[in-house]
């Protein structure tokens, strides 16, 4: 019954767009219908209810499951899964790395900087979110924690300030909504568009489609080097003190 009822709206549909574009046809002229746009049907989607994943996400990490990922090498995670469905970053333990290779996506995380304050600036919960595993989206722990403002939680790492600080205290989650599109290159390796980020913190808009200026470098003016459409993304373990970081409920769209 469910499915003859969708069929019947599917020609439906398909009836309408094609008068309309017959419409246009004829009489060459701009009409309302002729501007309605009926095909392709976006795919059905409840979007997200509470903290769950949107239907048509690929589930990260669900706070029992760290299949998804691995260490650089390929071996098995080292970073310590809790009871509370968290995943919290052990020194030394390496960086998260998805299996999967992704490139254009909606990205949602959800982190917590350590309760326990350690240290200061770039020491005090530093992780970071590497898109493609080259372009970070800075995690810290802002709250009440001076350092440079491109390097500040939800900066793009030493290239775009946060548009404001919409940190947590230490030992809230907090969540990052990141929608990626992924840099272009020509067949002989020059950029043909730059990567581009938005990003919401907590909510908040803090990165408005800015234009990544190449992959994140510590230490040099970052330069673009062509790579394939699709890479691993990466949780950073910044391998220091003070940055027990944990990660729960990630989710991926890929667009
Ligand atoms: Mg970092």
């Amino acid at each position: 019954m469910k499915k003859s009822i969708l069929a019947f709206m599917a020609i439906c549909i398909f009836s309408i767009h094609a008068n309309a574009q017959k419409t246009k046809q004829e009489t060459g002229k701009v009409t309302p219908e002729s501007l309605e746009s009926w095909v392709p049907v976006p795919i059905i989607s409840a979007g997200s209810t509470n903290t769950d994943a949107p239907s048509d996400a690929i589930v990260l990490f669900n706070g029992k499951d760290v299949s998804a990922f691995q260490k650089l090498d390929g071996s098995p995670v080292k970073w310590k899964l809790d009871a509370d469905g968290s995943l919290t970053d052990v020194k030394g333990a390496g960086d998260l790395y998805t299996k999967k290779a992704f490139g254009n996506c909606q990205l949602h995380v959800e982190f917590r900087t350590p309760a326990i304050v350690k240290n200061s600036g770039q020491a005090r919960g530093n992780s970071g979110v590497y898109l493609m595993g080259k372009y970070e989206i800075q995690v810290l722990d802002s709250y009440d924690n001076v350092t440079y403002s491109n390097g500040q939680a939800a900066a793009v790492y030493k290239q775009y300030a946060p548009l404001v600080n919409a940190s947590r205290k230490p030992g809230e989650w907090q969540s990052y909504d990141i929608i990626f599109t992924a840099p272009v290159f020509k067949d002989n390796g020059e950029l043909s568009s730059p990567g581009r980020v938005t990003v919401l913190h907590n909510g908040v808009l803090v990165q408005n489609n800015v234009s990544i200026l190449g992959p994140t470098d510590y230490s040099a003016i970052p330069v673009y080097k062509k790579h394939d459409s699709k890479l691993p993304l990466y949780f950073q373990d910044h391998g220091d003190d003070g940055n027990p970081i944990s990660y729960r409920n990630i989710w991926i769209r890929e667009l």
